[in-house]
C-alpha cells in the first residue's frame, strides 16, 4: 500500500520522539512492502519562530492532503509569555478543530515487566487495560466567550456541547467497547453541570443500540479515585474534553511513565492524527533522554486505525513489549537490572525486534 504521512515534529522532545516513530514506520514499510512517503511541516512554537503563526496555512493544507498525520508535541517556556494567539497550544487546538478530530482514543495498558515502574501496588495495576475515549473539539477548551472582563478582574470560560457532538463521541465509545470487554463507564459531573445532564441522557439513549455493552455512570471525582484504587474495573471510559485530559494524565501512572501512552485523534471518516499523550518535556529536551515508545505506539495506532494494517501494528506493539522484556528502557522508567539507553538506542532496539 502507498500512504502519504505528514509529520509535525513540533517542539522540545516532540522532534525527537516523532523522528523515532518515523523511523519505525519506515522499517515497518520495508518489512511489509508498503511505500510510505513523509512530509514535514511546522506547528507550535517552532512554527511561531519560523512563520509567525502556531498553525501556518501550509501545515493545515498539507494535513488535509495526507493519509494520516504524526505529531510530536508542542510548547515550551520560550513561548510562555506570548500573547494568547501566539501560543504553541493554539496550533494543536487549531489542527484538531481544522481536521474535525473529535474522537481522542487513549489506550492505557500495563506492560508486565513495567509493573514495578508504577508507584502503585503491583496488585492494583496488574490487570489494568483500559481505553479513554475523550471528546476533543468541544467543551471548555473551545467554548466562547472565554475572556477577561471588568478590566481583568473577572473571567469567563464556556462549557458548551451540542447533542450531535455528544452523540458521535458516545457512539465511538460503545463501538470500541463492543470489540473489547463490553463495558462503558461514562464520566461526568451530572450532580452539578447542565452539560453533564444532557451527556448522561444521550449515553442512556445510545446504549440502547448496544445491548451487549453494559453501561455505568460515574462522577469525575469518583472516577479520579477509582482509576488509582481499582483500575481493572474499567474497560472503556468516555468523557468530555477537560475531564478526559485530566484523567488520561492520571492514568499514565498505571503504565509507569507518561512516555508510554499513545493516542489517536480521529474524525468521522477514520482520518487521524497520532501523537503521544505527553507534552514537549522542556526539562529533558535535546538530551536524548526522551522515551520514544509513546510516539512509536502512536505510529502503530496509525497503521491500525487509518490504514487497516493490523498485523503491522501488532508487530510494532510486540517489538515494544519484547524490547522492554529484554530490559531496555529510557531514563523515565526505573527498571532495576535492565539496561538504560537513550532515545536513539531504544528506537533501534525496537526496529531490530520488528
Ligand atoms: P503539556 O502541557 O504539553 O501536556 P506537561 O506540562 O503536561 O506538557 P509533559 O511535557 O507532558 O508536561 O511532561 C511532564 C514531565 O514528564 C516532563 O517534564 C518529563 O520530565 C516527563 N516526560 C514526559 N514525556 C516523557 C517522555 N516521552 N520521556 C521521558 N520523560 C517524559
Ligand atoms: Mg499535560
Amino acid at each position: 500500500m502507498k500512504k502519504h504521512i505528514v509529520v509535525l515534529p513540533g517542539d522540545g522532545i516532540g522532534t525527537e520522539v516523532s523522528e523515532a516513530a518515523k523511523k519505525v514506520l519506515e522499517a515497518a514499510a520495508e518489512e511489509f512492502d508498503h511505500t510510505f512517503t513523509f512530509e514535514e511541516q511546522a506547528i507550535g512554537g517552532t512554527a511561531i519562530d519560523r512563520y509567525g503563526s502556531p498553525l501556518p496555512d501550509e501545515t493545515v493544507a498539507a494535513c488535509k492532503n495526507a493519509d494520516a498525520v504524526l505529531l510530536g508535541a508542542v510548547g515550551g517556556p520560550k513561548w510562555d509569555q506570548n500573547p494568547s494567539h501566539l501560543r504553541p497550544e493554539k496550533g494543536l487546538l487549531g489542527i484538531r478543530k481544522e481536521l474535525n478530530l473529535f474522537a481522542n482514543l487513549r489506550p492505557v495498558q500495563g506492560f508486565s515487566n513495567l509493573l514495578h515502574a508504577s508507584p502503585l501496588k503491583r496488585e492494583v495495576v496488574e490487570n489494568s487495560d483500559l481505553l479513554i475515549v475523550r471528546e476533543l473539539t468541544g467543551g471548555l477548551y473551545f467554548g466562547t466567550p472565554s475572556e477577561r472582563r471588568d478590566g481583568g478582574n473577572s473571567v469567563v470560560d464556556t462549557l458548551a456541547y451540542s447533542r450531535h457532538e455528544i452523540e458521535r463521541i458516545v457512539k465511538r465509545a460503545f463501538e470500541a467497547a463492543s470489540v473489547r470487554r463490553k463495558h462503558v463507564t461514562s464520566v461526568d459531573k451530572a450532580n452539578v453541570l447542565e452539560s453533564s445532564k444532557l451527556w448522561r441522557e444521550i449515553v442512556e439513549e445510545v446504549s440502547k443500540d448496544y445491548p451487549e455493552v453494559t453501561v455505568e455512570h460515574m462522577l469525575v471525582d469518583a472516577a479520579a479515585m477509582k482509576l488509582i484504587t481499582s483500575p481493572s474495573q474499567f474497560d472503556v471510559i468516555v468523557t468530555e474534553n477537560m475531564f478526559g485530559d485530566i484523567l488520561s494524565d492520571e492514568a499514565s501512572v498505571l503504565t509507569g511513565s507518561l512516555g508510554m501512552l499513545p493516542s489517536a485523534s480521529l474524525n468521522d471518516s477514520g482520518f487521524g492524527l497520532y501523537e503521544p499523550v505527553h507534552g514537549s518535556a522542556p526539562d529533558i529536551a535535546g538530551e536524548g533522554k526522551a522515551n520514544p515508545l509513546a510516539a512509536i505506539l502512536s505510529a502503530a495506532m496509525m497503521l491500525k486505525h487509518s490504514f487497516g494494517m493490523n498485523e503491522e501494528a501488532q508487530r510494532i506493539e510486540s517489538a515494544v513489549s519484547e524490547a522492554l522484556e529484554q530490559g531496555y528502557h529510557t531514563a523515565d522508567l526505573d527498571l532495576p537490572g535492565g539496561q538504560q539507553v537513550n532515545t536513539e538506542r531504544m528506537t533501534e532496539t525496537v526496529i531490530d525486534l520488528l
